[in-house]
C-alpha cells in the first residue's frame, strides 16, 4: 500500500477520493487483462442474496416442488408424463426423457435426487436416471450405495466405475463414492462449461465439476465426447444454448429443488479478462474504459497535476496517439508550472510531485511509457535536488 498512500496523499487535495488514478496503482492492463492489478475502476460483482437452503436470488428455479410448468417431454408436441408427487418430480417408466422449456449453456446447476427407497434391480438397472447437460453430457444418477465386493467374493450390485452415480457417463468415474442409501435425498452441485469451437476446430473441450453431497467427485473434468453407451463418441459442435434433460431409464427416481444459474464462458468473459480471454474483447474493453476516463480529463484544468494524473491513467488502458498527445501537452504545462515554483513551494507540493513520479514508474515498468520518459526524469531531478524524498 505504501506507493498508493504516497500517490494519493499528495493528490487528494485536488481530486475526489474515487478518482485517484485507480489504474495507476498495480501493473497495468495488457493483452489478456482488461484491468490493472487492484484496479478501483474495475466493476464490483453484482450483489445477490444466497440464503442457506434457498436458491440464490439470481437463479432460474426449474422445480420448486409445486409444478412441472418449466418442463416438457423431449418427444416433440408431447407434455411430460412424469409425476408430481409429494413435492418431488418422479420419473415414469416409458414416459421418456424430459427437458426444460428454457435453454442454457455454461451453468451452475443444483439438483437433488433420490433412488427409490425400495430399490430394485442391480447395476445400471438400479435407480438409474441422469442429468444431461445441454442434452448431451450425462452426469449419471444411479443407486451406487453398495459397490463393494463382499468377503465371500459376492457383489450384490456389480457395476462399472464409469457408470456410477456422479460419473461423467462412459468417460470418468467419480473421485470417490459419496452415495447415500436408496430413498435418501442427495445433492449434485454442478459447474459446467460447454466446449468452444472456432472455425470448425475445437478450441476448448469444455469441463464439468461435480460436488456430490458436498464432496468433490468431478474435478474440472474436460469432456472427451458426448454421452452415449459403449462407444467413444467425439465432441461435435452444437447450439450455444440447449435444454437441460433428465433421463427416463425405467426406474422411479425422484428429483426436487432444481435451480440453475447461467455463467459466462471464460472465452466470452470481457468483464475481467484472464488466461483464456479473447484478446480482441480485452482490447475493446480497455478502449471503452480509456474513452470513459478521458471524458474527465480537462487539459485546461487549473490543477495540472490532477489533469496529468488523469491522462496518465487513460494511457494505462489505451496508448492511442490522441491520448499520448494530451500527455505531452499536460506534461509540458506541468513542468513549466513547477519550474516557476521556489524551493518552499516545491516542498509544499512534494507529495503531489512524488505521486506523479510514481505514476510514471508504474507506466514505465509496464512499458506504457519509455524508460527514457522525460516527465519522470524531470520530476526525479526536482525530487533529488530539493531532497523531497526521505531516504
Ligand atoms: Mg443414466
Amino acid at each position: 500500500m505504501s506507493q498508493m498512500k504516497t500517490l494519493t496523499a499528495g493528490l487528494a487535495a485536488g481530486l475526489a477520493a474515487s478518482t485517484l488514478f485507480a489504474g495507476l496503482y498495480g501493473d497495468t492492463p495488457d493483452a489478456k487483462h482488461a484491468w490493472s492489478v487492484h484496479d478501483a475502476n474495475r466493476p464490483n460483482p453484482a450483489k445477490i442474496t444466497a440464503e442457506p437452503g434457498q436458491p440464490p436470488s439470481d437463479a432460474v428455479v426449474l422445480f420448486d416442488g409445486t409444478s412441472l410448468d418449466n418442463w416438457t417431454s423431449t418427444k416433440p408436441g408431447e407434455p411430460t408424463k412424469w409425476k408430481l408427487a409429494d413435492g418431488a418430480l418422479e420419473s415414469v417408466k416409458g414416459a421418456g426423457y424430459i427437458r426444460t422449456k428454457q435453454e442454457f449453456g455454461d451453468c451452475q446447476l443444483h439438483i437433488e435426487w433420490a433412488a427409490p427407497a425400495n430399490v430394485q434391480g442391480v447395476g445400471q438397472g438400479r435407480g438409474n436416471s441422469g442429468v444431461f447437460l445441454m442434452g448431451s453430457y450425462e452426469i449419471q444418477v444411479l443407486d451406487s450405495y453398495e459397490t463393494a465386493t463382499l468377503p465371500d467374493g459376492k457383489n450384490l450390485n456389480p457395476n462399472y466405475a464409469d457408470g456410477q452415480a456422479s460419473s461423467v457417463y462412459a468417460e470418468n468415474p467419480p473421485l470417490v463414492n459419496a452415495c447415500r442409501k436408496p430413498g435418501e435425498w442427495q445433492t449434485y452441485d454442478i459447474v459446467f462449461h460447454q466446449p468452444v469451437w472456432e472455425n470448425g476446430k475445437l478450441k476448448y473441450p469444455g469441463s464439468v465439476t461435480v460436488l456430490h453431497n458436498g464432496v468433490l467427485t468431478q474435478d474440472h473434468w474436460e469432456m472427451e465426447g458426448m454421452t452415449t453407451h459403449c462407444r467413444r463418441r467425439p465432441l461435435a459442435p452444437h447450439a450455444a444454448k440447449l435444454p437441460l434433460q433428465l433421463q427416463d431409464h425405467g426406474n422411479p427416481v425422484r428429483f426436487r429443488n432444481i435451480w440453475i444459474r447461467e455463467i459466462p464462458s471464460r472465452y466470452a468473459n470481457t468483464t475481467h479478462g484472464g488466461p483464456a480471454a479473447n484478446e480482441a474483447d480485452v482490447m475493446a474493453l480497455r478502449k471503452a474504459t480509456a474513452a470513459k476516463l478521458f471524458e474527465a480529463v480537462n487539459p485546461g484544468d487549473a490543477n495540472k497535476a490532477a489533469a496529468l494524473g488523469r491522462i496518465l491513467e487513460v494511457v494505462s488502458y489505451d496508448k492511442a496517439d490522441a491520448y499520448m498527445n494530451v500527455v505531452g501537452s499536460l506534461r509540458d504545462a506541468y513542468l513549466k508550472e513547477l519550474a516557476a515554483c521556489d524551493a518552499q513551494k516545491l516542498k509544499d507540493r512534494k507529495g503531489e510531485i512524488i505521486g506523479v513520479r510514481n505514476a510514471c514508474n508504474v507506466l514505465i515498468r509496464n512499458k506504457v511509457l519509455p524508460e527514457e520518459c522525460t516527465l519522470r526524469a524531470a520530476l526525479q531531478r526536482i525530487i533529488t535536488e530539493h531532497k523531497l524524498e526521505k531516504k
